[in-house]
């Protein structure tokens, strides 16, 4: 049977990886994550097999328990959770498989390290043993703490200390050196920990300092920039797995930390690329809304549904820009009508623009779309779509602001160097939200007072609705 067990291992990990291959593509998305589901089922039961034959008295009770809860919860979250709610959901995430990896380490090391019968005597092994340890309590407690402020930060605070948890009024003149001070008394305390192994305050020191650390690396970071935040404390959960996975010598773990490691870092340089910033300048510069809503000062009239239906009847090429506000608004089957009608009804080219951090996550433009039934062809990437807009009739921008936003091609403020949807350069400008208002950076936009822009104020499915009728009514 014990030579069953590498075998359970490695499916586990084939899973994984063929997963990942499959979540490339929001058409083999779903299967990916089916495989992800079935690597992490077959990880969890070999795990348990493992442990059966090695120590022969499982407590079984305290396994299912532990198992059922865990599954109840999951299912509750993911029934539960909104659309718009997912990246607080993963963030949560991401803090739970950091600590996760961090608790198990942290009582392995303990056991080890305090069981006088079984504790190492050479140095070596010693020395390995606590930079594991200390490695996974950094990242891993880091990555938790990190991960509960940015779930607040993205939720917009909590009552009490909300805005000052939003917005980013810290500045990093003072903060780094004490991130680098922070930083640099962790490895003091894990050489100290190498001399002294039996003593357990080292741990405990670790553990506050990292807490810490992931308050104020997450504090100063705002705006445009948590996404890339969130994406980087993926990343780090995976890394702290896959020391947990040294320590405890399990090969699935270091397989599927380093798995989650690489991808979520992957994933961090693919977004800073499409912000155009750096990863010290993430998490480094401090940066955020500096426009508040009351701050708008300017003006513009808005159109209606009518007027806007008869300027799509005239147009050959269409391209719809969706943003966060489709997401909260849920209006994408709208959306998915309005392309329809346009097509079926005046002949019209249509596309969708997608950004790729329109909205709160990764993608999330793409899974609403692919929701509504959207084909694949019609969602085409920015760096495809951008040079299409000169030649395009009308741009449609569903509660998209900041993806939009001119003011990031200038060198300064929040948005600055952010690639952006030119959808300023089509011939005429549709733009669907509530307001005038500011997006998630906080940058006003001047997208809405030009000349060729029409506001249709209101929310988002109930614009569309009203425009799908005033079309076919033409
Ligand atoms: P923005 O967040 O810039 O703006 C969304 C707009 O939607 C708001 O201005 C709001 O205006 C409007 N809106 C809200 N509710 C509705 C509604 N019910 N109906 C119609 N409109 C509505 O959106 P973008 O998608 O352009 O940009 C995303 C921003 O979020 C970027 O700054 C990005 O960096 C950031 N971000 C992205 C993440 C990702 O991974 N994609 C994760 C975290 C942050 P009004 O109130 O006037 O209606």
């Amino acid at each position: 049977m014990q030579d069953w067990i590498p075998l359970g291992y490695l499916l586990s990990a084939a899973l994984f990886i063929f997963g990942l291959k499959k979540l490339g593509h929001p058409r083999t998305a779903p299967l990916g994550n089916q495989y992800g589901a079935l690597g992490m089922l077959v990880a969890v039961i070999t795990t348990i097999i493992d442990m059966q034959l090695a120590s022969g008295d499982m407590n079984w009770t305290l396994i299912i328990a532990g198992l059922a809860l865990g599954s109840l919860i999951g299912i509750i979250m993911a029934v539960r959770v909104e659309m718009t709610g997912m990246p607080e959901l993963v963030a949560l995430f991401n803090g739970f498989g950091g600590a996760a990896s961090a608790l198990v380490a942290l009582s392995e090391t303990w056991g080890y390290i305090q069981n006088s019968t079984t504790a190492p005597t050479d140095e070596l092994t010693i020395a390995v043993i606590m930079i594991a340890a200390g490695l996974s309590a950094l990242v891993g407690w880091m990555t938790l703490t990190g991960s509960i402020l940015a779930m607040f930060k993205l939720k917009g605070g909590i009552s009490v200390f909300g805005k000052w948890i939003k917005t980013p009024t810290w500045g990093p003149t003072w903060l780094n050196p004490v991130k680098i001070l922070l930083t640099l008394s962790v490895f003091v305390l894990i050489g100290m920990s190498i001399n002294d192994p039996g003593n357990e305050n080292y741990l405990w020191g670790i553990i506050a300092i990292s807490c810490i650390l992931g308050l104020v690396l997450v504090l100063p970071i705002g705006g445009a920039d948590m996404p890339v935040v969130v994406s980087l404390l993926n990343s780090l959960s995976g890394i702290a797995a896959a020391f947990t996975g040294f320590i405890i010598g399990n090969s699935v773990l270091i397989v599927a930390g380093s798995l989650v490691g690489a991808s979520g870092l992957i994933l961090t340089f693919i977004m800073c690329k499409a912000m155009n910033r750096t990863l010290p300048d993430v998490l480094f510069k401090s940066f955020g809304g500096t426009v508040s809503k009351d701050t708008v000062t300017r003006t513009k009239v808005g159109s209606d549904a009518d007027e806007v239906a008869m300027m799509v009847d005239g147009a050959q090429k269409v391209i719809i820009v969706p943003g966060y506000g489709m997401a909260v608004s849920q209006c994408q089957h709208q959306v998915k009508e309005f392309g329809d009608l346009l097509e079926e009804k005046f002949g019209t080219e249509v596309k969708y623009a997608i950004h790729p951090v329109a909205g709160r996550m990764p993608g999330h433009m793409n899974v609403l779309l692919a929701e509504a039934n959207v084909p694949y062809e019609q969602l085409i990437e920015m760096d495809e779509i951008n040079p299409e807009f000169p030649d395009c009739d009308v741009a449609v921008v569903i509660g998209a602001n900041d993806t939009t936003n001119p003011a990031a091609r200038s060198g300064e403020g929040p948005l600055a160097g952010m690639p952006i949807i030119d959808a300023d350069a089509a011939r005429t400008v549709v733009i669907i939200k509530r307001s005038l208002s500011v997006g998630y950076a906080g940058v006003d936009n001047d997208l809405f007072y030009m000349d060729k822009t029409m506001m249709l104020f209101g929310d988002g499915k109930a614009m569309m609705t009203g425009l799908n009728n005033a079309i076919k009514e033409i």
